[in-house]
């Protein structure tokens, strides 16, 4: 084979799409499914150990019911998504549908039957010893009885689903449609073509300054055009979201979205508090660079400009020496597991017709494996996307075994493991950098990535709550959705950012203001950057003596909040002290960029 860069495959999962095994746990899923059609829940337990006795039933039956539904999904995703002209998996993984909304259906019953257990027998049970052998699910458990106090009825819940999909979700598919058609003129080295508007905002990321503002300017023209259809998507999906939130029994959506977060109002005032510590930093880093582009101020358009250079080139070989080195000296354990995941073919690297775009990690949990997609480009950035991938396979090697009910993690943990990785392997790089450029690229990498995630995460926050109180008025206009958007970049990225170039029409393209399941999708994404490099922070200073810490963390991330798995440990995440060793690490790099 003349190829240089691994495929994967999943032989240890089903040999073929056609094996008998597969068409085995194929038949299984088809007679669980039938079976559930009679499945009746048993009468409300009048007992601790009856409670017990049902509990354990019940969750021994979710995993049989999913585990094979979930490997043969990984086992068709794996194929599908490396080759999307394999019609045959396709089939198979769209026939698991209907077992997929048979199991949703049943879970809204048991939720049901967990909310009608009496609060007295639940609370007895917790302090009985019949709950000792169920101690680690307790809070799975709790979570789910809280989520079902939130439940309507088992007929409305019907009935607001089915609305949902021609109510938020046909509006959210509407904005889909009219962002991802909408095109202009461009002209590019004198030659004027009607390109997409994704394709006209890549030219944000130019080196030439003349080129970025152009491409703003145009993008912002074509949105006026068409900012009335995108704000009644925006309003209709907004509005649902309000009166969902209430009548479910939240006080607001963002009330809602913290809740499935795990985020108790403490912890998230005191993350709030450190993005807002962050900005006059942050604030540094954007006129520094403003001064390295020859800018007086940094315009929306240069948020993204390159600066430095490296032409280094990484073959997967180099790649996978360079990893293995620098995980060694983080932990022995992550070098161990980087390993096995490059000499067992875990990982398809190869770029090639018919394979998705980006980079993803998958857990194979029945094998209790991980699998890697990525389209390696032999530079630094596809380097550090494999640490930050091979991360994510980490974090699942440390939750090996558990069952699936315990390894259920919100957002706001689910990318601890990957950000340490790459925070990792960028530091080492830039410690090895051979020049000065070089040490300037990797830097601002960092630093793009970090301010996108704290400065901006934190303006689309301030405009989506903006945006929901003013909804549950009235309807907004695009000029309206256009000023607020301004005010909250005003209030997060200063002085430091063009008063007369920001970017208002942020709002129109992305997808995340029309999510219909989550609200408020961003400081997640904060949460996840801060509290990662806080870790690393501690890691700095504690030395190996913080791995085995870590690596608890990380195995007992589904089974509580942050507040309370940092609290295992001895971190109390709702003080300002945690967080500002998140804020140290920012300002050492930004000190050096502004050297460089
Ligand atoms: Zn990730």
């Amino acid at each position: 084979m003349s190829r240089d860069l691994p495929h994967w495959q999943l032989k240890e999962l089903y040999p073929s799409l056609d094996s008998p095994e597969l068409k085995a746990d194929l038949l299984k899923i088809k007679n669980n499914v039938a079976a559930l059609k009679e499945y009746e829940f048993p009468p409300c337990p009048k007992s601790v150990e009856e409670l017990a006795s049902d509990l354990s039933k019940m969750i021994k039956l979710e995993e049989e019911l999913i585990d094979p539904v979930e490997a043969i999904g990984v086992y068709c995703h794996s194929i599908i998504t490396t080759d999307s002209y394999n019609g045959e998996a396709v089939r198979i993984d769209s026939s698991l549908d209907g077992a997929k909304i048979a199991l949703s259906l049943l879970q809204v019953r048991y939720l049901k039957w967990l909310a009608s257990i009496p609060q007295k027998l639940w609370d007895d049970f917790w302090s009985s010893s019949a709950s000792e052998e169920l101690k680690d699910f307790r809070f799975a458990l709790q979570e789910e009885r809280y989520n079902a106090a939130h439940l309507l009825s088992e007929k409305e819940e019907e009935l607001a689903a089915k609305l949902e999909q021609c109510g938020t979700q046909a509006w959210a598919k509407m904005q889909g449609l009219i962002t991802s058609r909408a095109t202009a003129d461009f002209t590019v080295d004198g030659e004027t073509k009607r390109m997409p508007l994704t394709a006209i905002r890549a030219y944000q990321t130019n080196s030439d300054p003349e080129v970025r503002l152009r491409a703003q300017k145009t993008e912002e023209a074509a949105w006026k055009t068409i900012e009335d259809q995108i704000a009644a998507c925006l309003n209709g999906v907004k509005g649902s979201a309000n009166t969902m939130a209430k009548a479910r029994g939240y006080s607001s959506a963002l009330e809602q979205s913290l809740r499935i977060s795990r985020l108790d109002d403490e912890t998230f005032s005191a993350l709030w508090d450190a993005m807002q510590r962050s900005f006059p930093l942050f604030r540094r880093y954007f006129k520094s660079k403003a001064k390295k582009l020859g800018l007086p101020k940094l315009r929306w358009c240069d948020l993204d400009a390159p600066v430095g250079s490296s032409t280094k080139r990484y073959s997967f070989e180099d790649c996978q020496s360079f990893l293995l080195r620098h995980f060694a000296n983080f932990t022995p354990e992550m070098h161990d597991l980087a390993k096995r995941a490059f000499d067992n073919n875990w990982i398809d690297a190869e770029p090639r017709d018919g394979k998705r775009g980006g980079a993803f990690c998958m857990p194979v949990r029945k094998l209790e494996e991980s699998r890697v997609m990525a389209n390696y480009g032999y530079n630094f950035d596809s380097v550090n996307c494999l640490a930050h991938e091979l991360g994510h396979a980490f974090h699942n090697y440390c939750m090996r075994g558990l069952p699936a009910k315990q390894r259920k993690c919100p957002m706001t943990l689910a990318e601890t493991a990957s950000i340490m990785n790459e925070v990792v392997v960028s530091s080492s790089a830039i410690k090895e950098a051979e020049s000065k450029e070089e040490e300037l690229y990797i830097l601002e990498n960092m630093l793009t990535s970090a301010s996108g995630v704290i400065v901006d995460i934190a303006s689309r926050f301030l405009f989506e709550k903006e945006v929901m109180k003013r909804r549950e008025e009235n309807e907004l206009t695009a000029k309206e959705l256009c000023a607020i958007m301004e005010e909250a970049q005003n209030a997060t990225f200063g002085d430091a950012l063009d008063e007369n170039c920001r970017g208002p029409y942020m709002w129109t393209w992305k997808p995340h203001y029309y999510f219909s399941g989550f609200n408020f999708y961003n400081y997640p994404y904060a949460f996840g950057q801060l509290f990662a490099l806080a870790l690393y922070s501690l890691y700095k200073k504690e030395g190996q003596t913080f791995i085995p810490k870590y690596m608890g963390f990380l195995r007992s991330a589904g089974q509580d909040s942050p507040r309370g798995l940092a609290a295992r440990f001895g971190y109390n995440i709702t003080k300002k002290e945690f967080w500002d060793n998140s804020l140290s690490v920012i300002e050492g790099w930004i000190n050096r960029y502004e050297e460089l």
